[in-house]
């Protein structure tokens, strides 16, 4: 069973809560994959409404050569432009890992109620690791939080992704060494 901050009692209702955010969690996670076939950090995103997906990102950092394009964001503008609303209202985002700085930001300005994320961000969360802008009692805003939700895939996501790195990094090294 997934570690749930918010749903501590592991009662019937919570059950079905967690099986239906595992459901979405698969969907960002298959996002996640999408970035790391284009040599991306695995991260990936999307927006339920209604019990339908409203909008799907994945990170595009390095091929659009653009900062600002992460999966969250990206989730955002097409959740808001199919919507026709810049507030996603009755929304939830779910996101592999915890949102930057940024993102919170586009979160609480885009009203988004509820954040459920699978792995914790130690460099950069801002959803409770390092700061926690989603819920920051001075902004006019603040969103419910759910975290932990299948956290090992979410995690291993990157873990893989970056010893992948690593290995392909020493063998470059190893190669330039021979030649
Ligand atoms: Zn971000």
């Amino acid at each position: 069973m997934d570690k749930c901050r918010k749903y501590p009692q592991q009662k019937e209702g919570f059950v079905i809560l967690i099986v239906q955010h595992q459901r979405w969690m698969k969907e960002a996670i298959a996002e996640a994959h999408k970035a790391e076939a284009l040599g991306e950090v695995p991260i990936g995103a999307v927006i339920v409404k209604n019990h339908e997906i409203v909008g799907r990102g994945y990170n595009l950092r390095e091929t659009t050569h653009d900062a600002t394009a992460h999966a969250e964001i990206i989730a955002i503008r097409e959740a808001s432009e199919r919507l026709g609303s810049w507030r996603l209202l009755d929304c939830t985002l779910y996101v592999t890992l915890e949102p930057c700085p940024m993102c919170a930001g586009a979160i609480v300005q885009s009203r988004v109620p509820t954040v459920v994320y699978g792995t914790t961000d130690l460099k950069a969360g801002c959803a409770g690791t390092l700061m926690n802008l989603l819920q920051e009692p001075r902004f006019n805003h603040r969103t419910e939080i759910v975290d932990g939700i299948m956290q090992e895939e979410c995690a291993a996501l990157l873990t893989d992704f970056f010893r992948a790195l690593r290995i392909r990094l020493k063998q470059s090294k190893l190669q330039n060494k021979e030649d």
